[in-house]
């Protein structure tokens, strides 16, 4: 992938200001909203701005763009007050990655979950 907009991709369109977002941080080449539909307190989605359909080919194609994401979910983290170093609980970082396991948006995207009784249950 080229990382080219797609025009029938929901977060380019919410990258394009097409589509409103409850936008919490942003940096020049990534968007950090909040999710439609929590499932946590804190349930905050972290994308970069450029059009990958998932976490790995975003990482293949653009590494540093792939760090810059992580990055930008611990600084979500600790401003969310959800991170250990700002008194929380902890988070947990989840790439859904293909359909059968239950990713709806083809677009890269990091889900950083926070503040929920349910999470200090190991999932793995
Ligand atoms: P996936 O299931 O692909 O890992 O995650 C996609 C996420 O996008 C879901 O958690 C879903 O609730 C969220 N989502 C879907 N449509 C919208 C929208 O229009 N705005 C926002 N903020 N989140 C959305
Ligand atoms: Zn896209």
């Amino acid at each position: 992938m080229s990382g080219e907009p797609q025009a029938d991709c929901l977060f380019c369109r919410i990258v394009a200001g097409e589509i409103p977002a409850t936008v919490v941080r942003e940096t020049e080449s990534t968007l950090a909203f909040r999710d439609i539909n929590p499932q946590a307190p804190t349930h905050v989605l972290v994308i970069p701005r450029a059009h990958y359909p998932n976490a790995a080919a975003l990482a293949d194609a653009d590494p540093a763009l792939a760090g810059t994401v992580l990055a930008e979910a611990g600084r979500v983290a600790e401003d969310e007050k959800v991170a250990e170093s700002a008194g929380g609980a902890g988070y947990r970082l989840i790439f859904n990655t293909g359909r059968g396991v239950g990713q709806t948006v083809f677009h890269a995207h990091v889900h950083v979950l926070g503040g929920a009784d349910g999470l200090r249950e190991r999932l793995v």
